[in-house]
């Protein structure tokens, strides 16, 4: 069975083609700037303009033709409306043409899936940290529940911002981490734990202010060790609370080097497991959105009234796979 696999939540537009669980190509096209941000807009004209070439590109690294394609999973939720509707649109047409399901995906969700495919991980929590998204998630009484989260800003797109005030662009976290390398002159910054969620908007003011006070290798440094600290103190007690000791990393910051040591160290200290993906598979790609379609699609075929949920909570998709 071939299963396309379209990403559209945010920055990236991913085309994943898998045969029964084995990734074929997992291609994706971002959206980056020099200067600024995400526009969403400017991000759903990004995806328009090359969502076909894309495709076209897929097919001819697979050497399959368009009619092989089984089925179709998209990423529904969550994201930026605008983007997630070029992806719905994309699919439906596509699936509407062929005659073949459309089977609508959380984006959060397939972080995990995917996670648990690659992996030998049975139980595992999840650390989510990407552009919009900072949760600890876990399976617990038939869904996947957020046992610990952000409470303002996801943690990339703190980071990000702060890259944007050091002129760096965007995404600004692989910038940030390579400066961070650089020093180890840590400036006291506040630590935001709260219970079992973080909160990151002081300490974003905080280090805007510091800006042009301090050297940028020295801020970056302390930023990652403040808020990656944080970020694994919440994970250790989602891990404690819940009873479960494996660890899988998800989201475009899990690349960092630095939290991955982090979680390591925590992990080994309470006889935990953690469980690394490659890069491509951490930050935001189509080849989880077609794990999850056909993990999906082998227990239920048919998926009616399919619509973009921005704001959709993880805890609100019934898991029946
Ligand atoms: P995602 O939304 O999962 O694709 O992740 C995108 C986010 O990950 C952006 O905010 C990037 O700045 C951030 N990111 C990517 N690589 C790194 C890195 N090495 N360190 C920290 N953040 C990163
Ligand atoms: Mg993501």
């Amino acid at each position: 069975m071939i299963t396309l696999g379209v990403e559209s939540t945010a920055h990236t537009f991913g085309i994943s083609l898998i045969k029964d669980s084995q990734i074929l190509c997992n291609l994706k096209n971002v959206f980056t700037t020099e200067q600024g941000g995400l526009i969403p807009n400017e991000v759903a004209g990004h995806h328009n303009k090359i969502k076909e070439e894309l495709l076209e590109k897929a097919l001819q690294e697979t050497n399959l033709k368009i009619t092989d394609i089984n089925i179709i999973g998209v990423s529904t939720a969550p994201g930026l409306a605008p983007c997630l509707l070029v992806g719905l649109a994309f699919t439906k047409k596509l699936s509407k043409e062929l005659n073949i399901p459309l089977i609508p995906v959380n984006h959060c969700i397939a972080h995990l899936e995917i996670g648990k495919s690659f992996t030998k991980a049975t139980d595992p929590i999840l650390l989510y940290a990407s552009g919009a998204n900072t949760q600890i998630i876990a399976y617990e009484g038939k869904k996947y529940r957020i046992f610990g989260e952000t409470l303002d800003l996801g943690i990339g797109n703190f980071i990000d911002t702060i890259a944007r005030g050091f002129n760096l662009g965007f995404p600004g976290g692989p910038k940030i981490e390579e400066l961070a390398k650089k020093s180890k002159n840590y400036i006291t910054l506040p630590y935001n734990v709260k219970g079992m969620d973080i909160s990151l908007s002081g300490i974003q003011t905080n280090i805007i202010s510091k800006i042009n006070k301090e050297k940028i290798e020295d801020l970056c440094y302390s930023l990652q060790e403040t808020v990656f600290a944080m970020l694994v103190e919440i994970t250790e007690r989602a891990m404690a609370h819940c009873n479960k000791n494996e660890l899988i990393l998800g989201g475009g910051v899990a690349c960092n080097k630095r939290l991955q040591e982090m979680c390591l160290e925590m992990c080994r200290e309470r006889n935990a497991k953690l469980f690394l993906l490659e890069n491509q598979y951490l930050v935001d790609n189509a080849a989880m959105i077609a794990i999850t379609a056909e993990k999906m699609f082998k227990v239920k075929k048919i998926y009616k009234e399919i619509d973009i949920y921005p704001k959709q909570r993880t805890d609100q998709v019934e898991i029946f796979w």
